[in-house]
Order: structure tokens, then C-alpha cells, then sequence
């Protein structure tokens, strides 16, 4: 039998650029996935936003990479991932609103983000078309953007390949095997495999995997649904965020409510249920889009001719807090955590993939212990992020 340092269990957002990261630093690196090919599970869900614009350091600092890594594959290996960095933009409509966005800003220049609070003009120039009704301004970073998730797990896939990384796909993990409470292996419903280290990725699966190992991990997903037009001319470049509550009682409420033009010239759109979805339901509903037509046409009059192609659903592994769940956990020897990574795990991943790389050599940072001690499992999950 052969013997892998790392098993990842999941070809998602996260355990693919992990499966890269390992194999790339020298680790005989496996990836086990129930379903046939990568991405096929929530990372091809993910509408591509990608930021570093959050307010907890952690998250700042692993998507910072994350963003390097995304704006420099093309020219580092080849392959158009459609990244486009076109910014964030978090626009105000309250003064509440307006000043939760301020109040972050020096937090957030202060862990390296570029970020600066703009007025109402400079929102209509970088969102032309915008409903000026009552805005105040916003937040704009533009380092963040975003990219094709599919087009990026694929080529992240190809690359963790030629540095010999092995997947097998259509293999489900059913146990996890210890001797004196370290692992040597796991089984699957084909195999089983021998390895000192397994990475739980498995996305809104992950608590499934947690109880091999009797832990408890407080991942429950979430449904959330997204949807595209057909492609128009391009005419903005951030993502924009509206974080106003929308009361809608035929259609549902919702909170969050964001979109971005991708590359294709297509627009591309999601929101928040409110309250929270809970289950892994993934058949898109009926209620969605005269629910989120609304708010499109409300924030942006002019989209009121457009068509939408398709709209789909999908999960967020959601925490209590909004944080990933990482690293690893006491008394589970060989066990490692890249889970819980609720709206946020295609721009995760990357940075995650490499820290759980150093993780497992033991070639941790300074700034690694700080990230993994803010996303330990034994955490305190009671402080919410304010843009979770
Ligand atoms: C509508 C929508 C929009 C979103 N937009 C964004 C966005 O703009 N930006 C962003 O960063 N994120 C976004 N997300 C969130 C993002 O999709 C998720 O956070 C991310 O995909 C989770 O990554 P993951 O690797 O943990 O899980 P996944 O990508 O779902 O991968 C987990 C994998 O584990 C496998 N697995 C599970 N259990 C087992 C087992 N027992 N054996 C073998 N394999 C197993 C699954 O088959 C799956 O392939 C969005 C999500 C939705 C639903």
C-alpha cells in the first residue's frame, strides 16, 4: 500500500489549491472526492468574488495571498482563470451603515488592506447607473476582484498534477483509522490508504468527518442562491455589496444582496436569505428570482431590460462566527481542520491551501500561529465578524 503524507478529503475550493500547495512543497499529497471531478460539490456554486476586505486579520491576511496567487496564475502557469481585479465597492444608503463601514477602516489599513472611504460622486463613476436615492457613499478596495471558479480549481487541479499530486474521484471516506490516538490511514467505500495527516475540506460535509474523530465541529450548511444574465457591455468593474436588509413578505427577506459584471460581460448576482436557509437542499427555488429582481432593479434601474439566463443554489458551510474552522485539534493526532468556510471559500482557499502546507511541515510563520489561533476549533464563537 502506498503511504501519503497528506489525505485531503475534498476536491472543493479549499482541498484542491491545499492538494497544490502539498505537492508543489514536496509532500506525497492524495485527494479523495465522492463525486466524479473537481469542483463539483460548492466551489462551482461560488459566483467568484474574492476579497480581502473583511474585518478580522486572519481572513485579511489569507486572502491577501489568496489574491497574489489568482492575479498572478495566469503568468505564472498559463492558464485564463478570468481573473479581473475590479475592486469591491460596499456602498451606504444610512448613516448607520456609514459609519460601521468608516468605523473599520483604520482596523483594516492596519493589517495592510487598501481601503478608503469614498463619497457619493466617486460610487456614481465607479458604478455607473447606481440608485443615488439617499447614498451616502461607500468603501472601495481595489486590490480585491474576482475570478471563474470553475476555470480556477480546474487549472489548480492540472498544476497540483504535474507536481504529482493523486486524486481519486468517485470515492466516498467512511472512517478514519488511529492507533494510540494517531492516525495511520482511512478507509473509503473502494480502499483504504495509509497516511499521517488528513485535511478535512469536505465543505458542508465536514461535520460528517469531524465525528470520525468524535469532534464536534459546529459547520452547519447554509442554502444560499445565485444567478447570471445574458452578457452586456461592460460597464462597472467592482463587486458591489448592499448590505441593507430587504423586507420582502410575498418573496422572502433578505440582507446582503451583491453582484459584479464578470469578464464575459455577464452579470452575476446573489443575497443572504434572512433568516439563514439551514439544510443542504440544493434545487433552486421558485420565490429567488422575483426576490432578487427587485433589489437588482431597485440599486440598479437601469438592469430592468436585462435577461437572466439561469439561477442555481448552493451551500455555504457556515460557523457561528463566519470564520473558517483550522489547524489542528488537540488530541487528534494527525487530524487537521480547513473547514467552515461559509461565503468565503473560493478566495480561501489558495492562501489556506499553502498555510495548511506549512502547517503540516512544521514550517509555520509568526503570522500563521496568529491566523490559526484566531480559527481554532476551541474558539470563542461568539464574536461575529461586521461583514461576514
Ligand atoms: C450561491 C453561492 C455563492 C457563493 N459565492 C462565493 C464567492 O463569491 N466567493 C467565495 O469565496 N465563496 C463563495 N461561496 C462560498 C463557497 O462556494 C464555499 O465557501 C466553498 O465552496 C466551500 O469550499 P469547500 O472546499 O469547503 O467545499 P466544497 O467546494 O463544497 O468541496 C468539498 C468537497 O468535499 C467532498 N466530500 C464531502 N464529504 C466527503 C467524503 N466523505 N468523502 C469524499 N469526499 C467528500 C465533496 O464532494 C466536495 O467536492 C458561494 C457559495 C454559494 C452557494
Amino acid at each position: 500500500m502506498v503511504d501519503y503524507d497528506v489525505i485531503i478529503i475534498g476536491a472543493g475550493s479549499v482541498g484542491v489549491p491545499t492538494a497544490l500547495a502539498c505537492a508543489s512543497d514536496g509532500l506525497n499529497t492524495l485527494v479523495i472526492d465522492s463525486l466524479p471531478s473537481v469542483s463539483q460539490a460548492d466551489n462551482k456554486h461560488a459566483i467568484g468574488g474574492i476579497r480581502a476586505t473583511h474585518t478580522q486579520k486572519g481572513k485579511i491576511w489569507l486572502c491577501q495571498r489568496s489574491i497574489e496567487i489568482f492575479k498572478n496564475w495566469e503568468q505564472n502557469f498559463g492558464d485564463d482563470i478570468w481573473w479581473s481585479q475590479g475592486g469591491y465597492c460596499f456602498v451606504a444608503y444610512s448613516k448607520e451603515h456609514q459609519k460601521m463601514l468608516k468605523s473599520n477602516i483604520e482596523l483594516q489599513k492596519s493589517y495592510g488592506l487598501d481601503i478608503n472611504y469614498i463619497n457619493k460622486e466617486d460610487i456614481r463613476s465607479l458604478i455607473p447607473g447606481i440608485n443615488e436615492d439617499n447614498l451616502l457613499g461607500g468603501t472601495y478596495s481595489p486590490e480585491d476582484g474576482n475570478a471563474s471558479p470553475l476555470l480556477s480549481l480546474h487549472a489548480f487541479y492540472r498544476q497540483s498534477k504535474n507536481f504529482q499530486a493523486e486524486y481519486r474521484f468517485n470515492e466516498t471516506v467512511t472512517g478514519i483509522i488511529t492507533k494510540n490516538g494517531i492516525i495511520t490511514g482511512l478507509k473509503t467505500n473502494k480502499n483504504k490508504y495509509n497516511t499521517t495527516h488528513i485535511v478535512n475540506a469536505a465543505g458542508g460535509y465536514a461535520n460528517i468527518i469531524g465525528k470520525m474523530m468524535n469532534i464536534d465541529l459546529p459547520v452547519i450548511p447554509e442554502s444560499h442562491e445565485a444567478g447570471i444574465t445574458e452578457p452586456v457591455k461592460k460597464f462597472f468593474n467592482p463587486m458591489v455589496v448592499d448590505i441593507r436588509p430587504a423586507k420582502d413578505e410575498v418573496f422572502g427577506n433578505s440582507s446582503n444582496y451583491y453582484f459584479y459584471q464578470n469578464k464575459e460581460g455577464k452579470i452575476i448576482f446573489c443575497l443572504t436569505p434572512q433568516p439563514s436557509i439551514i439544510g443542504t437542499d440544493r434545487r433552486e427555488t421558485s420565490s429567488f428570482l422575483p426576490q432578487i429582481t427587485k433589489r437588482m432593479i431597485s440599486l440598479m434601474p437601469r438592469l430592468k431590460n436585462i435577461k437572466i439566463r439561469r439561477t442555481w443554489r448552493g451551500l455555504y458551510p457556515m460557523t457561528p462566527d463566519g470564520n473558517p474552522i483550522l489547524g489542528r485539534v488537540e488530541g487528534a493526532n494527525g487530524y487537521i481542520n480547513a473547514v467552515g468556510m461559509s461565503g468565503q471559500g473560493f478566495m480561501l482557499g489558495p492562501g489556506i491551501g499553502e498555510l495548511m502546507s506549512r502547517l503540516i511541515r512544521t514550517k509555520l510563520t509568526l503570522k500563521d500561529k496568529e491566523i490559526l489561533k484566531d480559527f481554532s476549533f476551541t474558539r470563542d464563537y461568539n464574536k461575529e465578524e461586521d461583514l461576514k
